[in-house]
């Protein structure tokens, strides 16, 4: 049983791509079978990971209009894990999708046949509470939440959990959230350092305790189609996804191999 996560947060540019193709590629580390799911007709994710979004054979909007199977949408990265991956096409699945019955379940649904194919599978959902990110929320055990750590950071929230808890009423009772994940943490801002606080007052140890900062190395690394952790390990960004990871891992209680019992 895989257990799947949606990566969500209606506004834009706070870091949900980055977190998304850099968790895949930590998770992916530590040796556990990850799947990427590209839900943004943006692309970023499918972008970040290598793959030429001009080319795919079939995409995420594909599997959701039941015109092709996960097989054929299927894509592996180099980062070491798979990605259904996206492209502008899936900004009509949404449209198309209207008058289809139970078109909230479609990735549910399609998600449902590689459940015991891996061990984590990781939703990238764009930035909007649309019926994409609706499809996410069904298909999801949990919310994991990145915050920018600006001034407008808690604006919008309260809109969030009230879809997650309407989700939970109506259409996905395993719902909840998981977490929330500080991004772009600015060590140098006061500004940023006293929201970073405010968050964690205000949602107690929901808050992850890993703290990402703002990393130039993280931003260049899309552009060459390589998560940031691979792309420069010993920068500060990769560091705190690797280590954002490991803390997911144990508040989820993945299944890692301890390295200490393998013998060198
Ligand atoms: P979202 O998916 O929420 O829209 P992204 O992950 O695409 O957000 O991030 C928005 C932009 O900020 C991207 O250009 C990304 O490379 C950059 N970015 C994300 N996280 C960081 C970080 N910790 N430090 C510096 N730049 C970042
Ligand atoms: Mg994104």
């Amino acid at each position: 049983m895989a257990l799947t996560l949606a990566i969500t947060n209606q506004k834009g540019g706070v870091g949900k791509t980055t977190t998304a193709v850099n968790l895949a590629a930590g998770l992916a580390m530590r040796g556990l079978r990850v799947l990427l799911v590209d839900l943004d007709p943006q692309a970023n994710a499918t972008m970040g990971c290598g793959l030429d979004k001009q080319h795919l054979p079939k995409t995420v909007y594909h599997l959701l209009l039941e015109t092709a199977t996960l097989t054929d949408v299927r894509q592996t990265a180099d980062a070491g894990f798979d990605i259904l991956p996206a492209n502008r096409d899936l900004a009509g699945a949404e449209v198309e999708m209207v008058t289809l019955l139970a078109r909230e379940q479609r990735l549910k649904g399609a998600l449902a046949d590689v459940d015991d194919d891996y061990d984590v599978i990781l939703l990238d959902c764009p930035p909007a509470l649309n019926l994409l990110t609706l499809n996410g929320l069904v298909a999801a055990d949990a919310v994991l939440i990145p915050m920018q750590c600006e001034y407008y950071a808690l604006e919008g929230l309260s809109d969030l959990v009230n879809t997650i808890r309407m989700v939970k009423k109506h259409l996905n009772n395993r719902i909840d959230i998981l977490g929330l994940l500080r991004t772009m943490v600015d060590n140098r801002s006061t500004l940023s350092q006293q929201v970073a606080e405010q968050l964690q007052k205000h949602f107690g140890n929901k808050v992850f305790d890993t703290v990402i900062p703002r990393n130039v190395r993280l931003a260049e690394a899309p552009s060459h189609g390589i998560p940031g952790l691979l792309y420069d390990k010993t920068s500060r960004g990769a560091q705190a996804y690797a280590a954002f990871t490991d803390e997911l891992i144990e508040r989820c209680k993945l299944p890692v191999v301890d390295d200490s019992a393998v013998p060198a």
